[in-house]
């Protein structure tokens, strides 16, 4: 009510977003008046850009503007070995490291029986549809360190093991509790280095 409605409107947007209070989204809509037109103009082109032009992958679910995605139709990439994330930010933290050079699968999430999600909530299907073709000799399972990580990283072993394919998990160098896309390049480099068979 005390601001013009354009204003006001602005606000409330900004409001609604994640860890963005009424205080921050206050600051954030007074910083964007002060900025020139154009700047405006390429903030609100790159969020609608954005939203309209990022997909998932069909293949590996990581987000992508092309599909299937840069990783996946990289000719140089070991197509032998998929790595098992739970969120496209933990493929950013493993490119990031340069170490890891074969292919990706997100699950969009974890097992976690209290909020109701089970394998079919996630991309297993797809992951199992993936080794049907006998290409891939190693799973790498890298979810994160907490009891859905591990509930999902056993439940995959449980049934990826069976098709003669190895599972890995990589190693506890990560802080429990933590995420995969926090944790340091040289952490993550030794997480990897020594997974263990499941
Ligand atoms: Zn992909």
């Amino acid at each position: 009510m005390y601001y013009a409605g354009p204003l006001a409107r602005l606000i409330e947007e900004l409001s609604r977003l994640p860890t963005i209070g009424p205080k921050t989204a206050q600051r954030l809509a007074f910083h964007i008046l002060r900025l020139p037109q154009e700047d405006v103009a390429r903030l609100a082109q790159a969020l609608v850009d954005a939203r309209a032009r990022i997909r998932q992958c069909s293949v590996c679910f990581h987000l992508t503007d092309q599909d299937p995605c840069a990783i996946c139709s990289a000719p140089a990439r070991d197509q032998s070995v998929i790595c098992v994330v739970e969120d496209p930010r933990d493929v950013v933290a493993m490119e990031r490291m340069r170490e890891y050079r074969g292919l990706y699968h997100v699950l969009h999430g974890a097992i976690s029986p209290l909020d109701g999600v089970g394998p079919d909530d996630l991309r297993i299907k797809e992951l199992l549809a993936r080794l049907g073709s006998g290409e891939v000799k190693e799973i790498i399972v890298a979810t994160n360190p907490r009891v859905e990580g591990e509930a999902t990283a056993i439940y995959l072993a449980r049934v990826i093991k069976p098709l003669g394919v190895k599972v890995t998990r990589i190693a506890h160098g990560l802080p429990v509790g933590g995420d995969l896309e926090y944790a340091d390049e040289v952490t993550l480099a030794k997480a990897l280095e020594g997974r263990r068979e499941l």
